[in-house]
């Protein structure tokens, strides 16, 4: 099983059977509140009337068609869709299955582009350390989680990583912060080192989610595009958590008024129904990579499933559901409410720092010594037990619920989990 303790599992199964609204069904019926969006991915929550229902009507329709020299219409559908809410000039759409396969579609558009602009030295990539852009090879090897890397012995060459964004945060700190606002200089540090003719591009995660929720200090961003601007260095955002309404606008490149050269989608572009990756690029990138190849395929890249006739159906109706009920908006409505909330384990047995932004927390807990993540693991367990599904990166503890929340929702997550974090060592 994927990133599991198969024996652990095996031992005690936690198993999910049904979904609707903001809870899952266990086989022996119990609700489980969802904190997590099931992965970062059920926006509008799960069970979607209008979502299943295009599904069902696609599968009907044309099951499977391939994309390679030809169409269907549903990808192209969806491809205006999605142009219309990412960022202003990011309206050139390819699609993917995942967000592992969405970074390293990003990476390889990246390379490509500098080739078709006769750059083939750039291909120095940098990424992040406590970065997460997916298990494959090239967003493995951008990403910076020791665990991801460490039992796999080969990793993609000329690969540098910038520091990660909390490490001079304040703990408890509130949205983004004023500290360590000049660490985003460091990539110009790796342009002297290694000469920007040899770095293709950066990719950052607007918001480090999978390692527990870094938010980056005010005006980081800018500096990261002013830097790649300045080099003719590509700047990659990969938004696989951070697009469709989790910061309160359709991507964090808005919230944060930085537009990047490539911006990595997946989870929410589906509302995690049917398995869907998206990469969205500038003209200038698009453009430069077809207009300056020659005859015949342009970007030879591609997967069986790219634009898939059930996940296009399912993204042309959770994108129809997230406008029709405006669920971007009322992230963005709900947000002081839920950092109120979640600061209000701040005291609570075990915590050492909280952070948020959005819809979306982090809540930092001591480890146990010698046991990394044993703690935060036990209050998973309990949580499901009591009926809240949360996540957990070493002993951190990620909320991220579907945006429909309620208020009354949001003080259950809390309460459950301070109850939880007294009960456990
Ligand atoms: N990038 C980011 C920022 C992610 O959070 C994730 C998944 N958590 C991925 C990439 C990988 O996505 P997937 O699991 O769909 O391959």
């Amino acid at each position: 099983m994927p990133f599991t303790d198969n024996r652990s599992f095996k031992a005690a199964p936690r198993m999910l059977v049904s979904a609707d609204g903001m809870y899952y069904r266990t086989p022996d019926g119990r609700r489980i509140l969802d904190g997590t969006a099931g992965l970062w991915c059920v926006n509008a929550g799960h069970g979607r009337e209008s979502i299943v229902r295009a599904i069902q009507d696609a599968a009907a329709t044309l099951d499977f068609a391939p994309t390679f020299q030809l169409g269907h219409p549903l990808p192209f559908v969806l491809a205006n869709k999605l142009a219309a809410i990412m960022p202003k000039g990011l309206d050139r759409i390819f699609f993917t299955n995942s967000g592992s396969e969405s970074a390293d579609t990003a990476l390889k558009m990246a390379l490509a582009y500098h080739r078709a602009r006769g750059q083939s030295g750039r291909t120095r990539l940098i990424g992040r350390q406590r970065g997460y852009h997916g298990t494959n090879f090239g967003g493995m090897s951008v990403g910076g989680i020791g665990g991801n890397r460490r039992g796999f012995s080969a990793q993609l060459w000329g690969v540098d990583h910038l520091s990660h964004t909390h490490g001079g945060t304040a703990p408890f700190t509130r949205g983004m912060g004023t500290t360590n606002q000049d660490i985003a200089g460091e990539l110009e540090e790796l342009v002297a080192l290694h000469g920007a003719e040899t770095i293709a591009a950066v990719i950052v995660e607007p918001v480090a989610g999978s390692t527990g929720v870094l938010v980056p200090p005010r005006g980081y961003l800018q500096r990261l595009r002013e830097i790649t601007s300045a080099h003719g260095i590509l700047l990659i955002f990969d938004e696989v958590i951070t697009a469709f309404g989790r910061l309160g606008s359709a991507t964090a490149a808005d919230y944060f008024g930085v537009t990047p050269d490539i911006l990595t989608v997946a989870k929410g572009l589906t509302n995690g129904a049917v398995p869907m990756g998206a990469v969205a690029a500038s003209r200038e990138v698009h453009d430069t990579v077809v207009d300056g190849a020659g005859p015949g395929i342009e970007f030879f890249h591609g997967y069986t499933y790219s634009g898939h006739p059930l996940a296009a159906a399912a993204g042309i109706a959770t994108l129809d559901l997230y406008a029709e009920e405006a669920l971007f908006d009322r992230a963005g409505g709900l947000a002081r409410r839920w950092e109120e909330a979640v600061h209000g384990l701040r005291g609570a047995r075990h915590v050492v720092d909280i952070r948020n932004i959005g819809i979306v927390a982090g809540i930092e807990l001591t480890s146990r010594e010698g046991a990394v993540g044993a703690r935060a693991m036990e209050a998973f367990h309990r949580c499901f037990d009591e009926g809240l599904l949360i996540r957990v990166t070493a002993d951190i503890i990620a909320l991220s619920p579907p945006l429909i929340v309620e208020n009354g929702q949001i003080d259950e997550i809390v309460s459950r989990i301070a109850t939880v974090l007294g009960q456990i060592d």
